[in-house]
């Protein structure tokens, strides 16, 4: 079996979230399932080293007006098409954003170049190689299955939603620039209240949808949670699927991480203890006892971080340090640097994006703090468990889904991992936040959480699985109407 798949964020390349996280694993994880995966990836400045001299498969002469070409490379385990057009992605900032966070004017022919790149390799753009299903990711290669049906393609394809906040909308008078025809845009395809949505487009073209957590799956069928696609979701519920995310299990070991001064296993995790000093110092904290809470995350509305503002206080007076570690929106970054003004040693806040000191604080704290309002799937409470940090996490999502409340009866039956609070705001948060305070005083509670954390399965393999499954349905089904149209 043979998928095309289709991202603009792919690990270890260019990650700003748990997109590229998915797409950079998934593909190795089929690969026990007999699934080929190739991957269509823009040519962004972390990508372009990767290529050789060779020369390219194709070359565009206009892609949107831009001179463009394709690549075929291999890297870290992934196969890999890259689009080289540096006038699209040549840019120093971030995939979507430039240095200043604002979004790039002509995001809409970026990702409309990746996922026209797409459907072209699909429809037989490269002699003696073809997909027999394409997977597209988020708005940003969404328009795949657009451009494949304008041409005739009817390869089957899976969306799959990781955050339905995000959905690539523009202006309608983009229609033709775009190089799509009037007929796309209707109330059952791309127009969305007088614009052009991508993801829209997306979700009433594709064979099968999956989001990445069967709770977000049914969430998002509401209005609270479906973003105002609820209407279209519904209509198309029959094909929609919740698959759960797992995680990379190399990248995200305990017992080999290179960026933990000390590695540790569930079996001799006494030794996590030994990330704790040098986690405290990275920080400048105080090096006193207490529990070290801990968010790695977007620091945006919708993971709460604003009302982990509102109880920053909270856990220092109670003895606990807190450490933040994202970017995201100026007036959250703002909020949370002042807090850690007002407590100096007991509250660090550093605002940017990095892979090492994300695996230390994993390792070095006791808990994670997760209260987002929303959250598709989640990764960062997963890393959690692996490292044997308790979670704390809102009873939303994909975080409702993975982490096992504890419970009296949870504890009892030996099965809770971390901490679940309802509703989300501040007090919610500070009853979690109270509850896990009181279990870590218990040591020999604590311990058992951590274990049962640490032996809590989110490998990819069983999510794999279920990919691998609807790719085979997809597919079967795809021949059997291609043999009818033969037969008729
Ligand atoms: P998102 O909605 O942002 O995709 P997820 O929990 O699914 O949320 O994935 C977030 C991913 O991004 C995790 O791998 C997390 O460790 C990582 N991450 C988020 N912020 C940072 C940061 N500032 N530095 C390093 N890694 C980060």
């Amino acid at each position: 079996m043979k998928v095309l798949s289709s991202t603009s964020e792919l690990f270890p390349f260019i990650k700003t979230g748990g997109l590229a996280d998915v797409t950079g694993a998934l593909p190795k994880a089929l690969g026990a399932f007999g699934v080929e995966v190739k991957t269509v990836l823009p040519g962004y400045p972390q990508v372009m080293p990767l290529l050789s001299d060779n020369p390219p498969l194709v070359v565009f002469n206009d892609l949107f007006g831009e001179r463009a070409a394709l690549h075929h490379v291999s890297a870290e385990g992934l196969d890999l098409f890259v689009i080289d057009a540096p006038a699209l992605f040549d840019r120093s900032g971030g995939p979507y954003v430039d240095a200043c966070g604002i979004d790039y004017p002509d995001n809409w022919k970026r990702f409309a170049s990746l996922s026209l790149v797409t459907a072209e390799i699909a429809n037989g753009l490269l002699p003696g190689w073809g997909p027999d299903i394409v997977h597209t990711h988020d708005w940003q290669s969404a328009l795949t299955s657009v451009y494949m049906r304008q041409a005739g393609c009817s390869t089957p394809v899976v969306l799959t939603v990781h955050n339905l906040a995000f959905q690539g909308q523009y202006p309608a008078y983009l229609l033709g620039a775009l190089g799509l025809s009037p007929n796309t845009y209707t109330i059952d395809g791309l127009e969305y209240y007088g614009d052009i949505s991508y993801l829209k487009g997306g979700l009433t073209t594709a064979d099968a949808i999956t989001t990445v957590s069967p709770t977000y799956a049914r969430e998002i069928l509401a209005p609270r949670f479906g973003m105002g696609l609820q209407g279209v979701l519904r209509k198309r519920a029959g094909i929609l699927r919740g698959i759960v995310n797992g995680i990379d299990r190399d990248i995200w070991n305990p017992e080999t991480d290179h960026n933990l001064p000390v590695n540790y296993t569930v079996h001799d995790i006494d030794r996590k203890s030994a990330n704790r000093l040098p986690l405290l110092e990275r920080f400048n904290l105080d090096r006193d006892d207490g529990p070290v809470f801990a968010a790695v995350s977007r620091l945006t509305w919708q993971k709460g971080m604003d009302i982990l503002v509102e109880v920053s206080g909270e856990i220092v007076s109670r003895g606990g340090k807190l450490i933040v570690l994202g970017q995201g929106d100026r007036s959250i970054e703002e909020a949370l640097v002042a807090s850690a003004a007002c407590f100096p040693g007991r509250m660090a806040v550093e605002l940017g994006y990095c892979e090492a000191d994300a695996h230390l604080i994993h390792a070095g704290s006791d808990i994670i703090v997760q209260p987002s309002r929303f959250e598709p799937c989640g990764l960062t409470q997963l890393y959690a468990l692996r490292y044997g940090t308790i979670p704390v996490v809102s009873r939303t999502g994909g975080l409702a889904e993975t982490i096992i409340d504890a419970n009296d009866a949870a504890i009892s039956a030996g099965v809770a991992t971390g901490f679940q609070f309802d509703p989300v705001d501040g007090s919610g948060l500070r009853d979690g936040i109270h509850r896990a305070y009181d279990a870590w005083r218990i040591p020999s509670i604590w311990r058992r959480l951590q274990k049962q954390a640490m032996q809590a399965d989110f490998s990819w393999q069983r999510s794999a699985g279920q990919y691998a499954e609807l790719y085979l349905e997809l597919q079967k089904r795809h021949v059997r109407t291609e043999q009818r149209l033969v037969v008729a």
